[in-house]
Parts: structure tokens; C-alpha cells; sequence
């Protein structure tokens, strides 16, 4: 890893460096795994090779359905080139069945197919655990305009029909996801733009067939094989055939 370019920011899964140009970024993606407000950690060898790839797959097509997202291009294993955005500072949580959060809150057992897709906010502030906020919070803290919000809800139900269809294509039930969003400003106005990663690590994942789970709730819950379980993701999306081999090669 280049040490040479300066860090604008470190989360917990992933940094971003300066780009080479002004208005641009580079987004590489660790293997640090946390979960549970960083109460738990862990270090799973490939896991950030995995995500940037199935990551760039879902950015680019996305982009060729007219969804603009900050993608530019994948550098290397680890790195990808990606435009500078004004973070919203929320998450948008997408669901199509219960789980997580959402079972535990209403009792639902997980799994059971929602009446309609349900869109959740967020607020970006692991210091307050990421609460659940509503419009009226959004908008009087300032956070994002009825306007920006609109267009994240119009947006993610787009992205959500997008990757339902890709997911089940290859026998997964996306069952709920979690996007970021950010504004690109061009003189005095800004559009908002899709941000952050799609990957096993932002996503429930299930097996059609057997429900078993393909995503970082086997972390979470220490179901054991989670790498195995990325890596079969990417490899049924039809990324990724020489995987094997960076994960055994242990690159960096
Ligand atoms: N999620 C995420 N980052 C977060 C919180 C949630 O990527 O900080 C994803 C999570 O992987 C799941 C969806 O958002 O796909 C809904 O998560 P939920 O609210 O059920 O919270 P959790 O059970 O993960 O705490």
C-alpha cells in the first residue's frame, strides 16, 4: 500500500486517500471487520479484495441503468478511484423481509416477506450508535432537504429492484442493504449521488434455496466461513474467477 498519498479519512472498514486530480478520491477497502458499534472486531484476509470487486461490479451496472454513483474506476485489488462527494450524513436501509433490527423491534421473525418495501434513515454518528431518525429530524437538523430525500427514496427503490433482480438471478434473496448517498455540486447546484459500496458486508444476503446466509451476519453471529461465503457471492455474480488464489496468496 502506498503510504505516500495523504489520508482524507478513516472508517472502519474502509480509507480514502487523496486522488489524483481535484474532485477525486481513492476508496480502499480493508479487511478490518467490525460489528455491534466496534464492540467486535476481526481482520478476515480478503475481504477487502472481495468487496472492492463485487462493489465496482454493482457501481458500474448501475451506472449503465442511469444510476449515477461515485465510481469512476477500480485502481488495483484493494483501491478504486471514485469522485469527492459531500457525505449526507445518513444511511438508507432498504428492506424487502424482516431481519436484524427490524425483527428484533417488532417481533417479525426473520425472513417474513414484507407487505412492501420498507425505506429506514439513519444517522451517520457511531458516537450515538447510528439512531433511527425520521423526516421531520432529517430536515430540521439540516441533514438533507425534502428534495434530497425524495430523490434518495426514488433512487433507492430503483437500486433495490436493480439488485433484487441481480441477486435472484443467481439464486440469493436480498432480504435488506444499506446505501450512502452524497452531492455532487456543479456551480450553485447539487445532485445527489450514490456513495459508499454494495457488498456482502451492506447487504443480508440469504441462499434461495437453503436460506442460508451469505453475508456479514455470519460474522456477527459467528457462523463461521465468512470469507467463503463472500467469495461465493462473487463468484455466482460471475466476478472474481481468480479470488481463489489472492485469498490463498494472502495479498495486501
Ligand atoms: N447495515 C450496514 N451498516 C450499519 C448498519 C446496518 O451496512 O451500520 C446494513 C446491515 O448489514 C443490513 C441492513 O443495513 O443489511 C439493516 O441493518 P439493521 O438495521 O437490521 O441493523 P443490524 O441488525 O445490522 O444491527
Amino acid at each position: 500500500m502506498s503510504t505516500r498519498r495523504k489520508k482524507i479519512y478513516e472508517g472502519k472498514g474502509k480509507i480514502l486517500f487523496e486522488g489524483p486530480e481535484p474532485g477525486t478520491l481513492i476508496q480502499y477497502f480493508k479487511d478490518d471487520t467490525t460489528a455491534f458499534n466496534n464492540e467486535k472486531k476481526a481482520v478476515l484476509e480478503g475481504k477487502g479484495v472481495i468487496n472492492n470487486r463485487i462493489s465496482e461490479y454493482f457501481m458500474i451496472r448501475l451506472n449503465t441503468i442511469g444510476i449515477q454513483n461515485h465510481f469512476i474506476r477500480r485502481l488495483n485489488l484493494r483501491e478504486q478511484l471514485i469522485r469527492e462527494l459531500e457525505i449526507i450524513p445518513l444511511q438508507v436501509v432498504v428492506r424487502n423481509a424482516a431481519a436484524g433490527s427490524l425483527s428484533n423491534r417488532f417481533g417479525l421473525p426473520e425472513g417474513q416477506a414484507l407487505p412492501r418495501s420498507i425505506i429506514e434513515f439513519y444517522l451517520k454518528d457511531e458516537k450515538l450508535s447510528n439512531p433511527m431518525v425520521t423526516e421531520e429530524h432529517i430536515t430540521a437538523f439540516n441533514w438533507a432537504n425534502t428534495q434530497e430525500i425524495d430523490d434518495m427514496m426514488a433512487l433507492s427503490l430503483r437500486i433495490n429492484d436493480f439488485l433484487s433482480g441481480a441477486f435472484g438471478a443467481v439464486g440469493i434473496n436480498l432480504i435488506d442493504f444499506k446505501l450512502e448517498f452524497g452531492r455532487l455540486w456543479e456551480n450553485d447546484f447539487s445532485r445527489v449521488i450514490l456513495a459508499d459500496e454494495i457488498s456482502p458486508d451492506s447487504c443480508r444476503l440469504w441462499d434461495s434455496q437453503t436460506l442460508e446466509k451469505m453475508d456479514k451476519d455470519r460474522f456477527r453471529r459467528d457462523l463461521g466461513d465468512v470469507i467463503e461465503s463472500y467469495t461465493e457471492v462473487a463468484r455466482r455474480l460471475g466476478i472474481m474467477k481468480e479470488m481463489p488464489t489472492v485469498i490463498q496468496g494472502g495479498l495486501h
